[in-house]
């Protein structure tokens, strides 16, 4: 099969390795930094640049049956379109396709619409209702398991319930907005009083986050087999934590603030659809538990998984002034990490009626490999602080320092599809004000 069957007239989108070539086409929100009124538009990525898709009914004629959809754009509402019927979504996407291919007729009228991405300050893509971070990265549990209960790594209930969190969504930023070292109360070892003061034990945890699309109505589960048409898409996601924090606040009702004070993500939704050459099939080892009947389905085991790649980098502020660049620091990928499928995360939430809205968005849980190297946080690759990583210039890290900035990247290879990315979450730590 020829990988390259399509191609765009936006030429950098055909460069090898883009992220977002004409095969991807996620959505995302923006403004133009040259628009002192910030007004924000729907957009989608090719190549180095971004189709504004606010407005576009003014240029071009939108064909029937996707007249709302555009109507949700003018208005900047990604919340709105993502609602939308699956024959809308589908349909909405080949004419994208249309619009961007190679010898399309469309490109005279489109060229002069192009913005450059370097050109626009990115915002979340889409209002986000509710954020719950989930905990399917089963090394991760493991590992950090083993720190706290070394008899027993994993709780009782990992093995049969997607377990989570309800999180806060309105401290949910953008890749490229900084984050402040959050203060906090913590304890000393031996039972002294707690005091307060700022975070010593900063990490990030790599993860994905899930956006939901078609909303259900509370009291109204979700079959495992109509999951996916309630999926939207994916983007990166950095589940920060204050391990100090969270070591005292815990127990008993689960992570509070020494996670709500920010989660970043990347801007760009890249769509189930787009994902879709990228499923695989899921397994459970036979000597585990198998999941319970609601939670099982055949298309589940035969293409409930995606492969997606994960990359961690870490750039120091003494690699900053060095002009060092950044030094990838783990590797890892989701369908090997996550214990349980996006299907498997959607139903689960809503077998209790709970109802999902459009744009609520889960985290996955942090995405750790087998291997130690493939460690999703610093808890996991530096042992809990105890064995500090060393970078090649000298410096060592057990938790984050001010002046760091951590970049993750997520990607898609296959050898029948071409290479799609989700972008980059990049964040810089700013110190307690
Ligand atoms: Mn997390």
């Amino acid at each position: 099969m020829n990988k390259k069957t399509t191609g765009s007239w936006v030429e950098s989108a055909n460069l090898e390795d883009c992220d977002f070539p004409i095969e991807n086409l996620p959505f995302g929100s923006f403004h133009v930094l040259s628009d002192v009124t910030q007004k924000n538009h729907i957009g989608i990525a090719i190549g180095s640049q971004i189709l504004p898709l606010t407005q576009l009914s003014e240029k071009i004629a939108i064909p029937e049956g996707l007249q709302e959809a555009f109507q949700a754009f003018d208005q900047a509402n990604l919340n709105a379109y993502m609602a939308m019927p699956e024959v809308v979504l589908q349909n909405c996407r080949k004419f994208l396709i249309q619009l961007l291919e190679k010898n399309s007729a469309y490109q005279s009228q489109l060229k002069d619409c192009l913005i450059l991405q370097s050109d626009v300050q990115m915002h979340i893509p889409c209002r986000i209702p509710d954020f719950t971070d989930f905990y399917s990265g089963i090394h991760h549990a493991t590992n950090v398991g083993k720190m706290l209960r070394p008899d027993e790594p994993l709780a009782a209930n990992y093995q049969w319930i997607p377990v989570a969190y309800h999180g806060r969504s309105s401290s949910i930023i953008p890749s490229g907005k900084a984050i402040v070292r959050p203060l906090g109360q913590t304890r000393a070892s031996g039972g002294k009083p707690p005091y307060f003061q700022a975070t010593r034990k900063l990490d990030y945890e790599l993860e994905l986050g899930v956006f939901i699309g078609k909303p259900n109505t509370q009291g109204h589960p979700i079959a495992i087999e109509n999951a996916e048409e309630h999926f939207f898409g994916m983007c990166i996601l950095n589940d920060w934590s204050a391990r100090d924090i969270q070591a005292w606040e815990a127990m008993p009702l689960g992570p509070f603030l020494a996670k709500n004070f920010a989660t970043s993500i990347s801007p760009w939704i890249v769509t189930k659809h787009a994902l879709a050459p990228f499923r695989a099939p899921w397994n459970r080892k036979e000597e585990d538990p198998q999941p319970l009947d609601y939670l099982e389905s055949k298309t589940n085991r035969s293409s409930g998984a995606i492969q997606i790649d994960l990359e961690i980098y870490l750039l120091t502020q003494a690699m900053k002034e060095k002009k060092i660049p950044p030094q990838k620091i783990a590797s890892s990928d989701f369908s090997r990490a996550a214990y349980w499928t996006v299907a498997q995360l959607i139903t689960h939430h809503a077998s209790n009626g709970c109802n999902l809205s459009s744009g609520d968005l889960f985290g996955t849980g942090t995405l750790s490999g087998e291997l130690s190297e493939q460690a999703g946080s610093l808890l996991e690759l530096s042992q809990g602080g105890k064995l500090p990583i060393s970078l090649d210039h000298g410096e060592q890290r057990s938790f984050l320092e001010d002046g760091d900035t951590v970049i993750f990247k997520a990607y898609c290879v296959s050898k029948d599809a071409v290479r799609i990315g989700l972008g980059e979450c990049r964040t810089e730590i700013l110190p307690t004000i």
